[in-house]
């Protein structure tokens, strides 16, 4: 390998995975990266490495792990938070795991996770959200619920265009707003915060290209614009129109509108053809808990991907559970949606379903579908055993409470039963 980094080792086994003519080129065994992450980052880490490497091995390929640090460990190993090394090297790998990172409270301190999204443009945050048998839902039937949520990850109200009250900045903008453009009677007198929304075409089409390739490659039947566009016209609004073009434009022949498909075709989709409908945010929560099997793949706005995929999560099992992955062209950093609950760090304690899951999104992303099912028919078998970590054994009858390690151990084993 002829790659050269200051801080961390390149494996001297394994093949680099390439990007070429916009596909994952995967050998059968692609050098990966990962970072085991802060707080029960050590715990789940290496949980869900043991787990994936047995889900490799069992279909005939390797995995060959290349440890990368970010937050705390790199912090104690070379006195920085986010080493170029580490950005390297998920760029030059292309597919990676990541465990959660620490953004400390307080002023200073930006979100690692963030500055790792931006840096590598994995403009798509993916999150699948379906029930695994035995898991503790709060909704009557949890199974109706399979859905994969393209949030996008980069611009909206996160992109950090803020102004702080009371500052000359912020005073510069009101006066702008306010005499420039002529909403002279919309903000109230006294210190205000302000803050931007942009939300581009460009990076409107590219997550609604990603979560139509993604529904078709995958047989969903709806990709779902999930919007506010009926009060905020030009940035939601926006979405929903240039998804739809887009739609419209790159794939006239393989999608059709929710019109298109009662007017031309009985309300009945053709094969391998995947309906784009459009619904408000609002609406979209509560349609969630009452039409939840309607749904299918949706594209979001940053914002509204934030509230409704936790709000989706919720109705499968919460954050013991919850896979994602930030996904651009030809990269894949796969990471579970919970935090570092440093309250637990290092105990052995938590659930490391949500990291093993992550990296199942991670083994689907390399082509590996065989091994990806295994992962997750492991996962629910466990889990429907009872033989589970605290935050699952609290919820079910007759359920035993196993360690982080013991819990992913004996997946490994089921993994191994079933090759
Ligand atoms: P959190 O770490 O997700 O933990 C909140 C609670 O969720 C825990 O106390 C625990 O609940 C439950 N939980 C989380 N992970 C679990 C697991 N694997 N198994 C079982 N239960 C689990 O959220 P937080 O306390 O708000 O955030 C802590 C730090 O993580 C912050 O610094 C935050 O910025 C960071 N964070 C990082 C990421 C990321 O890296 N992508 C994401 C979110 C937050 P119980 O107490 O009920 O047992």
């Amino acid at each position: 390998m002829s790659s050269e980094y200051d801080q961390i080792e390149v494996p001297d086994e394994g093949s680099k995975v390439t990007y070429e003519d916009g596909e994952l080129v995967v050998p059968d065994d692609p050098i990966i990266p990962i970072i085991h992450g802060d707080g029960i980052g050590t715990d789940v880490g290496p949980a869900a490495q043991s787990v994936l490497n047995a889900a490799a091995e069992a279909t005939g390929r390797e995995i060959n792990w290349m440890r990368v640090y970010a937050g705390e460990t790199a912090r104690e190993r070379y006195d920085e938070n986010l080493p170029d090394d580490t950005v390297d090297a998920l760029r030059e790998f292309r597919v990676s795991i990541k465990g959660p990172l620490t953004t400390p409270v307080g002023a200073g301190f930006r979100s690692l996770n963030v500055a790792l999204r931006k840096k590598l443009d994995l403009y798509a945050n993916v999150r699948p959200t379906y029930h695994l048998d035995g898991v503790p839902s709060p909704v009557k039937d949890p199974s109706e619920m399979d859905m994969v949520n393209f949030r996008e990850n980069t611009e909206d109200v996160y992109a950090g265009i803020e102004f702080d009250a009371g500052t000359d900045e912020v005073a510069q903008v009101r006066e702008f707003v306010e005499e420039e453009m002529g909403f002279d009677a919309t903000i109230h007198d006294g210190p205000v915060g302000i803050g931007i929304k942009p939300i581009t075409e460009f990076g409107t089409k590219r997550l609604v290209r990603q979560a139509i390739e993604y529904a078709l490659e995958n047989d969903r039947d709806s990709v779902t614009l999930v919007h506010k566009g009926n009060i905020m016209k030009f940035t939601e609004g926006a979405f929903r129109d240039w998804g739809y073009e887009l739609a419209a434009e790159e794939f006239p022949e393989r999608t059709v509108t929710e019109d298109e498909l009662w007017d031309e075709h009985d309300g009945e989709a053709p094969p391998g053809v995947v309906v784009v409908k459009d619904r408000i945010a609002d609406n979209m929560l509560q349609q969630i808990l009452t039409r939840t099997d309607q749904y299918d793949v949706l594209a979001m706005p940053n914002l509204n991907g934030d509230y409704l995929s936790d709000a989706a999560g919720a109705q499968i099992g919460g954050l013991g559970i919850a896979p994602g992955a930030n996904i651009g062209d030809g990269r894949v950093l796969a990471e579970p949606v919970h935090g570092s609950a440093p309250k637990y760090a290092g105990q052995d304690k938590v659930n490391p379903s949500a990291m093993i899951l992550s990296g199942r999104i991670m083994l689907e992303r390399l082509g590996w579908d065989d091994a990806a099912d295994l992962v997750r028919d492991a996962v629910e078998a466990q889990i429907s055993a009872k033989r589970v970590t605290y935050d699952i054994e609290r919820q079910v009858e007759g359920g035993e409470k196993l360690a982080t390690s013991e819990f992913a151990a004996e997946i490994v084993e089921r993994i191994e039963e079933r090759a």
